[in-house]
């Protein structure tokens, strides 16, 4: 039989200036679908429209095509994608699965206070206490809500899971996910907000599945929220393609790199006079074969 052809994306906000952390996490993508005779693509995850700019995409595009990265068009965008949310919230409501929740971060934090249990850190901070859990459910799924995953219930379908980790399998952990793990320790995930009427986890799944890809390629700060998105993919019926975390780039006192660190921006080293294979070696990857 013949294998799969490789699908990899490069997923960025256009939230801040692109950096090095985004050039080595896209020539990732990109270098593996090429090696591969694979095809990799552009998806601008823009569903924070409070943060979202256009400028910042327009930038994005130009140092991304100045770095050599070539994608295949078109290029895909969240704010686009609304609908296919909506449509997979409301096949989540139909199950019972979630619930709307009216915590804030002021109410998680002392409803965690419990001083005898210690706190468990899921994927998005602290794992929810399960406050609203309880509460009764409006009959229609109310569309100005932050609504939540019920783990919990949503894990009694579903037996164990597993996803495939192709790059840092040893050092991240926990590739199988154990039904009592998953409720301690990622919890009652937010899958809208109020204001986008969705959320990175859910909107991450639902493309990838969307777009077809393969080979999920991103750095391994978002291996803990993998579990969750192995969830979805079982919940909504979708395939799980294989994912490959990879190191992050950090800056000389060992610290990630954020987007506020205008001095590792693409931009600055390009006006600095660097080019892209100077840019390549400083994050570890060979210079292109010209
Ligand atoms: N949009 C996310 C970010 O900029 C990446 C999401 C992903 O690759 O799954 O961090």
């Amino acid at each position: 039989m013949a294998s799969e052809p490789i699908l990899t994306r490069f997923a960025p906000s256009p939230t801040g200036p692109l950096h090095l952390g985004h050039a080595y996490a896209a020539w990732v993508a990109h270098d593996l679908a090429q090696v591969a005779g694979g095809r990799f693509l552009l998806r601008i995850e823009d569903i924070d429209r409070g943060r979202s700019r256009v400028e910042w995409e327009l930038a994005l595009l130009s140092e991304l095509r100045w770095l050599g990265i070539a994608w295949v068009e078109p290029v895909w965008r969240q704010s686009e994608r609304l609908a296919a949310y909506d449509q997979a919230l409301d096949t989540l409501w139909k199950m019972g699965l979630l619930y709307p929740c009216s915590c804030n971060r002021r109410d998680i934090l002392a409803a965690l206070d419990a001083p005898q249990e210690g706190v468990s850190m899921g994927p998005d901070g602290p794992v929810y206490p399960g406050t609203c859990r309880h509460k009764p459910k409006p009959k229609t799924r109310p569309s100005d809500a932050v609504l939540r995953l019920d783990m919990a219930q949503a894990m009694k379908g579903l037996g164990p899971l597993e996803f495939v980790e192709d790059a840092l399998a040893e050092a991240l952990g926990e590739n199988r996910l154990e039904v009592d793990q998953l409720i301690e320790k990622t919890g009652d995930i937010v899958l809208s907000r109020r204001d986008m009427g969705t959320s990175y986890h859910l909107s991450v799944v639902v493309d990838d599945a969307a777009q077809g890809i393969t080979l999920v390629t991103r750095g391994a700060d978002l291996f803990d929220a993998t579990h969750s998105h192995v969830v979805l993919q079982a919940l909504l019926g979708l395939p799980t393609p294989r994912y490959h975390h990879h190191r992050l780039i950090r800056d000389a006192a060992g610290k990630r790199l954020a987007k506020r660190d205008d001095a590792r921006a693409i931009a600055t080293y390009r006006e600095a006079g660097q080019t892209p294979d100077d840019l390549r070696v400083l994050v570890g990857l060979p210079p292109r074969k010209s």
